[in-house]
């Protein structure tokens, strides 16, 4: 019998490596800036491809423009003819082994196109830093997005590699493409903390190029977080490991920061400064990047859960996605004490104020949701403002339904429970799915409006249920009030100073 077992292993060990996809790069040959990857593939490839649009973004990025010098050969070493059919796609029949040259995205101003957000984009500088979000350095075989891949890095002497996919022999593999790029890489000098919470190893890296800010510190600033998210959770983590990968600059090159989260991980890029400036604004980020192991990444649809990187399909939820993420992000901070009460409500009455003078709140969130990469773009940031208000309405809602009994809190455990990782919904089920779960009157009717309508947001009816109430003010004043301090915070941002900046404002989340 065992025998039986050992044969059956060993030829599928022989078929899996057959037909992988294996890049290798040596990070000590940084030329001109650029990296070259080499990439060896299975038999019968006819496109190599790169992402148009990553998960998590929300932006087309187009990260094929970053790469140059692409040349392909067949398996006896003959140099093969490539098309470049577009920015991010070659043609190259029978191409057995594959080498191009990549530049990083943070400093390469003359690759003209979209800005990309820096904790999407990769950074590489000789005995330093290497940034390596692997997106924006690998590409995919088309139609066989899900071939099992590996990454053989090379880092130079005095540099540690950061992730939470774990290298063997320098070897990272992950079971496909969305995996292993899922998986951010922070190469630095050593400045790590490994620490066990509850069921999960936490890593925290940290890179901070003047040493104003250390990993043990921000380990201190995260263990109560972490404490309030896995009592929010339920007592368990959706994750055996995770990994905190933290990016400082004393220059913030384009004058925003933030992160981006990853199934297991998030990547931050942030002002210097140390930890009594930044702690704050590290703990507001994470608990934001660390509530996504719920939604998306626990509890998605079609969309998300198999993301095509050529032709991304929006989801119609990202309220629950990004909003919903949000407002638990602050409600967590609150009932674990983290925070108080009015500054909760000072939050969230910011987000109204921005969401009002800032975002068209006459389309229908699900229909701004569904064409975000296009028509709506500029109104992908109220996801943030009225996206975390919807929360806060529904949270207030179905406690109201039930006398206090059920929240979105479990709301999105009972529906993660139901799907998981694997599992997706499908995007117009999801209000009938609410429904049936929460069995509460009136919630089907509450989401039409509200989420696929355009009706405003019953806060004026909701707020008095917990003793607050919505107080108007003068329009126009305010308004002019906040077009000031916005103009005065972009003079700053120009000259940026962290401990100037207004922290809370100035970041991008994702
Ligand atoms: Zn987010």
């Amino acid at each position: 019998m065992l025998k039986k077992i050992f044969i059956f292993l060993c030829f599928f060990t022989v078929a899996k490596a057959q037909d992988s996809l294996r890049y290798s790069i040596d990070l000590n040959r940084l030329q001109n800036d650029r990296l070259t990857v080499n990439v060896k593939l299975p038999a019968g490839v006819k496109e190599f491809c790169f992402p148009k649009m990553v998960p998590g973004t929300y932006a087309i990025y187009n990260f094929g423009r970053f790469v140059s010098n692409l040349q392909a050969f067949d398996a006896t070493g003959k140099a093969l003819s490539v098309v470049r059919k577009d920015t991010n796609t070659f043609f190259l029949p029978n191409a057995s082994k594959l080498s191009y040259e990549v530049d990083d995205t943070w400093d390469s101003p003359e690759i003209k196109g979209t800005y990309i957000f820096e904790p999407a984009g990769t950074n590489f500088q000789q005995d330093t830093l290497f940034a390596l979000n692997t997106h924006a350095l690998l590409g995919y075989i088309k139609g066989r997005e899900q071939v099992p891949v590996s990454l053989q890095l090379k880092t130079p002497k005095g540099l540690v590699a950061s992730s939470s996919l774990q290298a063997h022999n320098n070897t990272y593999t992950a079971s496909s493409f969305q995996q292993l790029t899922d998986a951010p890489i922070l190469v630095a000098p050593a400045d790590t903390v490994h620490l066990r919470v509850a069921n999960a190893d936490i890593l925290i890296s940290v890179y901070s190029p003047n040493r104003k800010i250390k990993a043990s510190e921000v380990e201190e600033q995260l263990k109560p977080l972490l404490k309030a998210q896995l009592n929010y959770l339920g007592g368990t983590f959706p994750v055996e490991n995770y990994a905190f990968l933290i990016v400082m600059s004393a220059h913030l090159k384009n004058g925003s920061y933030g992160a981006l989260e990853h199934a297991q991980s998030s990547f931050y890029y942030l002002p210097e400064d140390s930890i009594s400036v930044m702690g704050p604004v590290i703990q507001d980020v994470s608990a934001h990047e660390f509530f996504h192991i719920q939604t998306p990444l626990n509890l998605h649809s079609k969309e998300i859960g198999s993301f095509d990187f050529q032709n991304p399909q929006m989801s119609k939820h990202l309220w629950l996605y990004e909003g919903l993420t949000e407002y638990a992000a602050q409600h967590m901070q609150l009932q674990g004490g983290l925070i108080s009460l009015p500054a909760f409500l000072e939050r969230m009455t910011e987000k109204h104020r921005t969401s009002y003078f800032s975002f068209d709140n006459s389309i229908p969130f699900t229909k701004m949701s569904k064409g975000v990469l296009g028509k709506y773009k500029e109104e992908y940031g109220n996801v943030y403002q009225k996206g975390a208000l919807i929360g806060l309405c529904l949270d207030l809602y179905l406690r109201n339904e039930t006398k206090g009994r059920y929240g979105t809190q479990q709301l999105i455990r009972d529906l993660s429970a139901r799907f998981g990782p694997e599992k997706s919904f499908d995007d117009d089920d999801l209000f009938q799915l609410i429904a049936e779960t929460t069995q509460v009157k009136g919630i089907k009717k509450f989401l039409d409006q509200y989420i696929s309508g355009n009706k405003e947001l019953p806060l004026k009816e909701l707020l008095p249920t917990i003793g607050c109430e919505l107080r108007s003010s003068d329009g126009k004043k305010e308004k002019e009030a906040i077009l000031e301090a916005m103009n005065q915070e972009l003079k700053e941002i120009k000259n940026p100073s962290p401990s100037q900046l207004n922290l809370r404002k100035a970041w991008m989340y994702h």
